[in-house]
This record gives C-alpha cells, sequence and structure tokens, in this order.
C-alpha cells in the first residue's frame, strides 16, 4: 500500500532509516493530517528517490518515521533553466509552481531593462517549488536562485546552453524550435517582463549563438502564460514528455 501523505525532508533516506521529524512536520502530520503511529507517509529528499515510511514515534513537537521501501528512484529532470522576469507575487508564485511541476531543473529570476520587480523573496519562492514537487510526485526540487541580472547571466552564458529565447516581437510568426541538433543540450527558457525586452535586449540576445528566437503564437501571452505555454512546447519537443 502506498501513502497518501507525501513530504520532503533535508534527512538521507535509505532501508531502515529512521528519519526524525522538526516540529512543523509533526504538527502538519499528527495535527493537521491525523496520522498515528503505524500510519504511512512517503518521503523524498531530492536525492534518494522516494521511499514509502511508517510512523514509529508521534508526538507533538516531533516524532520519528522509518523508511520500509523505495517506491520511486530519483528521476531527475532534464537540464532545462526558466529564466523570467517577476511579475506581481502571485502570477510570480504560479511561474515558479508551474516550472516545478512541467519539470525545469532550475529556476532563474532575473531583472531586465523593463522589469516591474527588482526584489524577490527567494526562500519563499524556493518553499513554493518544494511544495509543488511534493503535490505533483516529483523526487526532484528545482533549486530556485536569487535574482540575477539579464546582462550579467548573458556575460557568462556558458558556451553548450542553448537558449529558447520567447520574444513578443515574433507575435504571429510560425513557431519553429529548430532545436533538434541540441536535443541533449542544457536548455534554457527565457520569457520577458510584462513590458517585454527593450530594443538593446533584444539585440543582444539575437546575436547570441546559442539562441533560438520562438513566437509564442499569434497573440501575446500574459509572462505567466507564456512560461507554461514555453515550458509545454520545449518539453514536448525535446524534453522528457516524448
Ligand atoms: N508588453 C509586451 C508587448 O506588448 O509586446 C508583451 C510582453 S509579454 C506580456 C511577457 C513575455 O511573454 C514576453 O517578453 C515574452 O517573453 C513572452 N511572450 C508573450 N507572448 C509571446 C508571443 N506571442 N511570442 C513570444 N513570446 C511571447
Amino acid at each position: 500500500m502506498s501513502a497518501k501523505v507525501r513530504l520532503y525532508v533535508e534527512h538521507p533516506l535509505g532501508a531502515g532509516q529512521s528519519v526524525p521529524l522538526d516540529r512543523d512536520q509533526a504538527h502538519y502530520l499528527f495535527g493537521v493530517m491525523r496520522l498515528g503511529l503505524g500510519a504511512q507517509v512517503a518521503l523524498f529528499n531530492g536525492r534518494d528517490g522516494e521511499w514509502q515510511t511508517t510512523v514509529v514515534e508521534a508526538a507533538k513537537r516531533g516524532g520519528v518515521l522509518e523508511c520500509t521501501r523505495q517506491s520511486k528512484p530519483l528521476q531527475m529532470p532534464p537540464d532545462l533553466w526558466l529564466i523570467f522576469a517577476p511579475i506581481k507575487k502571485a502570477r510570480t508564485d504560479f511561474i515558479v509552481e508551474k516550472a516545478a511541476e512541467m519539470g525545469a531543473a532550475r529556476i532563474v529570476p532575473v531583472t531586465t531593462d523593463y522589469t516591474n520587480s527588482d526584489r524577490i523573496r527567494q526562500d519563499r519562492l524556493q518553499a513554493h517549488a518544494l511544495e509543488a514537487a511534493e503535490q505533483c510526485g516529483g523526487t526532484y526540487v528545482p533549486e530556485v536562485t536569487d535574482l540575477h541580472k539579464l546582462s550579467r547571466l548573458l556575460d557568462d552564458w556558458p558556451k553548450d546552453r542553448q537558449l529558447m529565447f520567447c520574444d513578443e516581437a515574433e507575435v504571429g510568426n510560425a513557431l519553429e524550435l529548430a532545436g533538434e541538433a541540441h536535443r541533449n543540450a542544457p536548455w534554457a527558457i527565457l520569457i520577458g517582463p510584462e513590458g517585454g525586452f527593450s530594443d538593446k535586449e533584444r539585440q543582444r540576445l539575437q546575436a547570441l549563438p546559442q539562441s533560438h528566437v520562438v513566437s509564442l503564437g499569434p497573440r501575446i501571452l500574459r509572462a505567466d502564460t507564456a512560461a507554461v505555454a514555453a515550458l509545454t512546447l520545449w518539453q514536448r519537443a525535446l524534453g522528457d514528455w516524448t
């Protein structure tokens, strides 16, 4: 039987391993979910796959789970970064949550010439990515980085990483993600802010040898919609949905 409750922990997981719970985890399992001794809980830590565990100690402020069997191996997503310019809080949260569900390996918020928000709460966004992984059955939690400057990121752009540059100026052009030659390469998707990209940024991005300029169809999409659309297209064409 597999557990209905799934939790991320930092602790190592393995056959017979005891996993201590902190106060918040104990509150969630025993207070909110009303689990007791002998209950089943699925755990993952982003390194050891998913493990089925049994509650062997349950208290208000702590508890212990014991690993019984591995129910999933570690499944790494493709080496795909989602780079995006933060927008309003709830929509930024949405982008992070969807990127984690849809299999981005790293989530990179950036400031651009027309970014509306130049501050993020990295810890809060990381917690959203973690919750999304708990919900969707993922065994890997993507890292959410601190805010970077897009121009700096491009200064040090890795030679082998291809870039799906989603450019609203291409609206209405045919979608072409001619990335087949780079199927096994590392990739990144870039989504701009509400204000779009400046001409200077556009010229720089177009000149980047690793850049693949892409249209997302005949309509201008909001940045959060564009992120989901681009992740879908990339995963279908080059990622682990094929
Ligand atoms: N203010 C810009 C304008 O009116 O042209 C629109 C920016 S759009 C809300 C936010 C981001 O989503 C864009 O920078 C781009 O990365 C992406 N995007 C939205 N629609 C797109 C499309 N049809 N093709 C390519 N990228 C698109």
